[in-house]
């Protein structure tokens, strides 16, 4: 990767474009938008929003480029992924700075956030040995039977602003190792990572058109949903948004994974260790503005002494929390991602409030000298939530922690299985027995014991439950090969095993 190829990190007035084919472009029938820092709440360029036309460009490249990566030997499909990690980490610096500027997060955390999508790519350089597949001798007399694994053809991966490098990662490193082609479609609030990620693969040695990077919104998610080439769309994003991309993706026969939002809660148990379940509750609710769908948004103290330590110790932390733009070493959290979303998230505290929550700490409303226009919103604390208040129910998705008290470890698990999303949860107790029971019963696709984010490595599989997961397979690891491939199982026979005379009548075993 040369530098001055490098996105827009220091332009003014461009316009970010797509990748498409191997090469950047900008198309006249696109509309577009600005791009902002939510430091600065300033914008100095644009992205296009790609039209049908656009996206019937980018899914004819990855058609045409099918046959060719998908004939590709996974060995020589690896080599790529070996390369693409070492670019990778030489442009770190340069990946985490596209991060911060457009999403708002600490550099700290954008880094942190390249360095788990990595581990995918570290994962798919063992391709090979992953799509290994089944074979049994001998299934009948002069019978083998053996099931492989083939890319399911054109992959389209939807994104969230959230995680800019590391949601892209959990796909297009999985789809292109299987032998796919792909086109991502990033959030229009954080474009330039993706068409970053994307320039470094061609320099990796991925052949033109196997990987691009459509920019846009509803309309190019529209084109793709229905483009007749499409062969599979994952989604990562909001629960309503990803109902909507499996229904209307399902619908046109394509595979579909959405993963989507979440309301997560920790338990806190009374023989917990308060401190360490504070310093847990600090980093899941208020790191990276809680935009995290694995945020902690919910803490749920199990008798009333348990919740009276646990909102005295918290309290004091988040008032001290070092609130600044990513260009701020000392800044523990950075702004949210738009003007909007702060709006929207001390609109719930305001309601909360007013149904009745206790209002511990107050983020709402303050001002950072130098700026003023910054799209930053503090972190809040509310007590004594209850199950009916819209900031139990709702994801908020920003730094709003509610603290919820229930009399025993029955109800605290129920609540978690009674709500609507199940992404994650977590248990804080040093009680192995209780531990146990609330990892076998509670209703989450991801499960934390002490640890307050249990986002699975790469070699595992993330995904949810009930609205946070539509479809079948969770993302990366096993199942994201499960997804990226179709299974073929193949019985045959050479003619020293055949039969003399036709067979009308279906037979088992060793008669087949
Ligand atoms: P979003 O649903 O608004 O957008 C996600 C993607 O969908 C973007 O690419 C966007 O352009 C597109 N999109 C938005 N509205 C659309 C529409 N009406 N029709 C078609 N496409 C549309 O989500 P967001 O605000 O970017 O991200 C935050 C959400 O993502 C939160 O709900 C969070 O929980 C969720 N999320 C979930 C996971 C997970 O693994 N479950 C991970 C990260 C984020």
């Amino acid at each position: 990767m040369t530098m001055d190829t490098a996105v827009h990190v220091d332009s003014s007035g461009e316009d970010i474009g797509h990748w498409i084919d191997g090469r950047r472009m900008v198309a006249a029938d696109d509309r577009s938008q600005p791009v902002y820092n939510p430091a600065t709440g300033e914008s100095a360029y644009a992205v296009s929003l790609g039209s049908v036309e656009t996206v019937d460009q980018a899914v004819q490249a990855a058609r045409r480029a099918l046959p060719t990566w998908a004939d590709t030997p996974p060995a020589k499909r690896a080599q790529v992924m070996f390369r693409y990690r070492e670019l990778f980490y030489a442009n770190l610096e340069t990946i985490a700075e596209l991060i911060s500027r457009e999403h708002g997060k600490t550099l700290a955390d954008a880094t942190g956030e390249a360095m788990r999508g990595i581990e995918v790519v570290e994962f798919v350089c063992g391709i090979p040995q992953v799509l290994k597949g089944e074979f049994n001798e001998q299934v009948a007399n002069g019978v083998d039977c053996f099931g492989i694994r083939q890319p399911v053809g054109v992959c389209v991966g939807i994104t969230p602003f959230n995680f800019p490098a590391m949601v892209p990662m959990w796909m297009f490193p999985m789809a292109l190792a299987c032998g796919n082609t792909f086109i991502l479609k990033p959030s229009e609030r954080v474009p330039s990572c993706s068409i970053f990620l994307a320039e470094l693969l061609q320099e990796a040695g991925l052949p033109d058109g196997m990987m691009n990077v459509v920019n846009g919104d509803k309309e190019a998610v529209d084109a793709l949903l229905t483009h007749e080439m499409v062969d599979a769309v994952s989604f990562v994003g909001s629960t309503p948004v990803g109902h909507y991309i499996y229904s209307k993706g399902t619908e046109a026969g394509k595979r579909v994974q959405a993963l989507c939002g979440a309301k997560n809660h920790m338990i806190v148990l009374p023989d917990a260790d308060i401190d360490q379940a504070v310093n847990a509750a600090m980093g899941a609710a208020y790191g990276s503005a809680g935009e995290r769908c694995m945020a902690i948004s919910v803490a749920v103290a199990v008798g009333d002494e348990t919740a009276n330590s646990f909102v005295e110790a918290l309290a004091p932390k988040i008032r001290a929390l070092k609130i600044g733009p990513y260009t701020d070493p000392a800044a523990e959290m950075g702004p949210v991602i738009t003007k909007d979303a702060v709006e929207r998230i001390e609109g719930y505290v305001d309601e909360g409030v007013k149904q009745g929550a206790e209002l511990v700490v107050d983020g709402r409303g303050i001002s950072l000298q130098g700026y003023e226009n910054g799209f930053f919103t503090g972190g809040t604390l509310l007590d004594r939530v209850t199950p009916d208040m819209s900031v139990y129910r709702d994801e908020i998705f920003g730094p709003v922690l509610s603290v919820v008290r229930t009399g025993n470890f029955e109800d605290a698990v129920n609540l978690i299985n009674t709500h609507a999303y199940g992404n994650g949860s977590a248990v804080f107790t040093r009680d192995g027995d209780a531990a146990r029971t609330f990892v076998r019963r509670v209703q989450t696709g991801m499960v934390g014991v002490n640890v307050p984010i249990p986002v699975p490595v790469a070699y595992h599989s993330f995904g949810g439950w009930k609205q946070s997961l539509f479809g079948d397979h969770h993302i990366h690891g096993p199942e994201g090969v499960r997804f990226y491939t179709k299974l073929k199982t193949v019985t045959g026979r050479w003619p020293s095993g055949i039969r003399d005379g036709a067979q009308f009548n279906f037979e088992r075993g060793s008669d087949v």
